[in-house]
C-alpha cells in the first residue's frame, strides 16, 4: 500500500498555513489516525516526513512506522 502525507489546515483553510501533516493510505481522505482531511489538501511523498517534525501527527507517524518498516530516515528518539 502506497502512503502519502496529506496536510491538515487551520482555521484559514487552504489559504493559510499547514497545521499538521498526516499520513493517508493511497488516495484516501481519512488519515491513519482517523481524522477526516480535505480531499483538496496538498499531498507529498512520505519521504519528506522528517522535513517538518514539528508539524507531524504523532499518531499517524506511529501507525505509519508499523505499516512501513522501511521508512527513510526512521530513527528512534
Ligand atoms: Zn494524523
Amino acid at each position: 500500500m502506497r502512503h502519502r502525507m496529506r496536510a491538515e489546515y487551520g482555521p484559514e483553510g487552504l489559504s493559510g498555513e499547514v497545521k499538521t501533516w498526516h499520513i493517508v493510505r493511497g488516495d484516501e481522505a481519512v488519515a491513519l489516525c482517523g481524522r477526516d482531511l480535505d480531499a483538496a489538501a496538498p499531498e507529498q511523498d512520505p519521504s519528506l516526513w522528517d522535513r517538518t517534525p514539528k508539524l507531524n501527527c504523532h499518531t499517524c507517524g506511529a501507525v505509519f512506522l508499523r505499516e512501513s518498516p522501511y521508512v527513510p530516515g526512521e530513527h528512534p528518539e
